[in-house]
């Protein structure tokens, strides 16, 4: 793989199934690369809670943990990807999620001259994402996630991060119900995506099962970019 010359105009996805960490990996590459984080189901929940015309027909698929069609999520990534300034560098998250999508954003990009540089695929079991999923909880405000403590078992009140402390609520989606089926969609629709980017010789596998740094770090090898620690 070739190494990554320019991190600002890293053009980057991160794939992987849900509970997988993609959205707090955002987080730290984010700052350390200083690209835009486009999350497609952050796309949608902000649809959601504005109750526009969108969001409400994405509601249903999402409450079930099924894909929303194409015809609307395409148009709402790729209007996000197309209106950046020319050499800004982006991440994505949640997106694509089945071949069509990735067909998608390569003729996208391809029209503008541009293309993905690299693919951080975080593979984590099954059972550990069940796991993740039934003790997750978000902040309302900045989306950073947090977890039930280990040993009291109690969920989190307030956003550390947010400095008039975010409200932390759990997802609709993280049911058992719907954690399921976003797990059987994910292998059915999304994990074929992996081969469409494995030809062309840009996907990284990294082991997402270890602490939150030491993905960063497998991260950031992947990258080409040293830890700065
Ligand atoms: P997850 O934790 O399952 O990765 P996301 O926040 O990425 O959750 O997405 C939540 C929901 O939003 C998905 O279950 C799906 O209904 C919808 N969604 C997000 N991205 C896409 C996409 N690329 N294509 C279709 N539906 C999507
Ligand atoms: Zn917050």
């Amino acid at each position: 793989m070739t190494a990554i010359q320019n991190a600002g105009s890293l053009r980057l996805i991160l794939f992987g199934p849900p509970g997988a960490g993609k959205g707090t990996q955002a987080q730290l590459l984010k700052e350390r690369l200083e690209i835009d984080h486009i999350s497609s189901g952050d796309l949608f929940r902000h649809h959601l809670s504005n109750g526009t015309e969108l969001g409400e027909l994405a509601r249903g698929y999402m409450n079930r943990g099924d894909l929303v069609p194409d015809e609307v999520t395409i148009g709402m990534v790729l209007d996000r990807i197309t209106t950046m300034p020319d050499g800004q560098g982006f991440m994505l998250d949640g997106f694509p999620r089945n071949t069509n999508q990735a067909k998608a954003l390569d003729d996208a990009l391809a029209q503008r001259g541009q293309r993905i540089d690299r693919v951080l695929h975080i593979k984590v079991a099954d059972n550990e994402l069940i796991r993740r999923l039934s003790n997750r909880y978000i902040c309302r405000n900045c989306q950073k996630p947090f977890t039930r403590d280990p040993v009291s078992g109690d969920a989190p009140r307030r956003c550390d991060d947010c400095a008039d402390g975010g409200d932390i609520y759990q997802r609709d989606d993280d049911t058992p119900d719907a954690v399921a089926n976003r797990l059987t969609v994910y292998h059915a629709e999304t994990a074929p995506v992996l081969d469409f980017y494995r030809e062309s010789g840009i996907l990284a596998d990294i082991r997402g099962d270890s602490t939150v740094e030491s993905v960063n770090r497998l991260a950031l090898d992947a990258l080409g970019l040293t830890s700065e620690v």
